[in-house]
């Protein structure tokens, strides 16, 4: 049986197949392309799966890479999937979960689509990668180009968080910061790319893998439940690759016959100061526009114009999804909820998850019966600067109250 079941790739657009062993980025008609598997090939069953070591490279029949001796791995998956009982509790969905994501290498789910992207590039004989990035992503396929020994250029907005800057730069990438947003950043790299032999533009869904790693959270969700799937999956979309993948995902399972029932309810969650695909979801429609003067704290999810918002909004379309704004206020507000009620520092992104979650059970949407799973994409410690945290300093020869004083200083 071999180590990929990778078949071919195929245009969702226009239906072109392309030959996947050849290095592709988009189709001819502009269509990000994706990985189809020959699933009746795959013998493994979950609990071949199960025996195998805990990390996303355990669904390899699933992924890209054709030989096991081209895995980049840094140990990438297999994250908790955790209940939040109080927190759940207070939103009135008791039976909620988290995939905590945070627990990965550079500490944000973007590992999981470096480790792969990077995987099947080596493997395909790419010798340099470039994207523009909003941060975490650049610095995930830094890390990963260096455990390949391959060269890295990268170009993110001067307000990404400025530890993903240190991690590129630690990581021996080409750096540069932009006076601008990501998409002024894809713009540089675009034309950089076009002068550099042998370098291939990775911008999100711009090449076909980076979509196959982020895909492995929805393969864990089904496994961490038993083979069963919850009733609805929050995620804070930007690309929307995640949300993408997790679709991707959940049909494979059907197909392979390891999961049945209805496919979870996807919820696509961003700022309302960048929902270019909850005002597409609104009217009914099949593609978003351009977000004018996009900003929000969620700086992940800062994307105003997503090459893959057509298939975003089909995911959302076919399960009976919905897609949900939040503000800043009330996200930070709940990064420190899901703190102080579970002891979990999530990041910006999964907080936004927490009060879609909020704002969809005040609303109906969700009942108090649904299982629902909200994605922490990453480590809150990546954004220090979003949780206040002034405490009174003290002499040495001062002292503290002989009483609790006020939390958090
Ligand atoms: C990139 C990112 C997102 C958005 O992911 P997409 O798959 O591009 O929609 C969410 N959260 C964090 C922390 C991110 O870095
Ligand atoms: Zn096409």
């Amino acid at each position: 049986m071999p180590f990929s079941a990778l078949s071919h790739l195929d245009c969702p657009r226009c239906g072109a197949r392309h030959d996947p062993d050849q290095v592709h980025g988009t189709c001819s008609c502009g269509s990000p392309l994706l990985a189809r598997y020959d699933l009746g090939r795959v013998q493994a069953s979950p609990r071949d799966i199960a025996a195998r070591p805990a990390d996303l490279w355990r669904y390899h029949e699933l992924l890209p890479v054709r030989e096991a001796g081209h895995v980049v791995s840094l140990g990438e998956g297999m994250t908790p999937l955790l209940a939040l009982p109080k927190l759940g509790r207070a939103l009135g969905v008791p039976n909620l979960l988290m995939k905590d994501e945070s627990l990965i290498p550079t500490g944000t789910f973007k590992a999981r689509g470096a480790a792969v992207g990077v995987s099947r590039a080596a493997e395909l004989g790419v010798s340099a990668i470039a994207m523009p990035t909003n941060g975490n992503a650049g610095a995930a396929w830094s890390v990963y180009a260096a455990r390949a020994g391959m060269r890295s250029l990268i170009a993110m907005p001067v307000g990404a968080p400025a530890v993903t800057r240190a991690e590129c730069a630690a990581a021996g990438a080409e750096l540069y910061l932009v006076d601008g947003l990501i998409g002024d950043a894809g713009k540089l790299i675009a034309a950089a790319v076009a002068q550099r032999p042998g370098y291939q533009d990775v911008s999100t869904l711009r090449e076909p893998y980076r979509i196959e790693g982020k895909k492995t959270m929805g393969l864990e969700i089904a496994e961490q439940l038993g083979w069963r799937l919850p009733a609805v999956i929050v995620y804070p979309t930007g690309g929307g690759v995640g949300i993408i993948g997790i679709y991707k995902a959940l049909r494979e399972l059907l197909d392979l016959g390891w999961v049945s029932g209805d496919l979870p309810r996807l919820v696509a969650v961003q700022s309302t100061g960048c929902a270019p695909i909850v005002r597409a979801f609104e009217a009914g429609a099949a593609a978003s526009e351009p977000w004018p003067d996009a900003k929000t704290v969620a700086f992940g999810i800062t994307v105003p114009n997503a090459l893959g918002d057509f298939l975003i909004l089909e995911a959302l379309y076919a399960t009976g999804g919905t897609a949900v704004a939040v503000t800043d206020e009330s996200l930070l507000a709940d990064q420190r909820a899901a703190a102080r009620l579970e002891g979990s520092f999530i990041c910006p992104e999964g907080a936004a998850c927490v009060t879609a979650v909020r704002q969809l059970r005040e609303s109906g949407w969700l009942s108090e019966a649904d299982e629902v799973v909200v994605l922490n994409t990453g480590a809150g410690l990546i954004y220090p600067d979003t949780v206040p945290a002034g405490a009174p300093v003290l002499a040495p020869s001062g002292s503290i109250p002989a009483g609790p004083g006020q939390p958090g200083g």
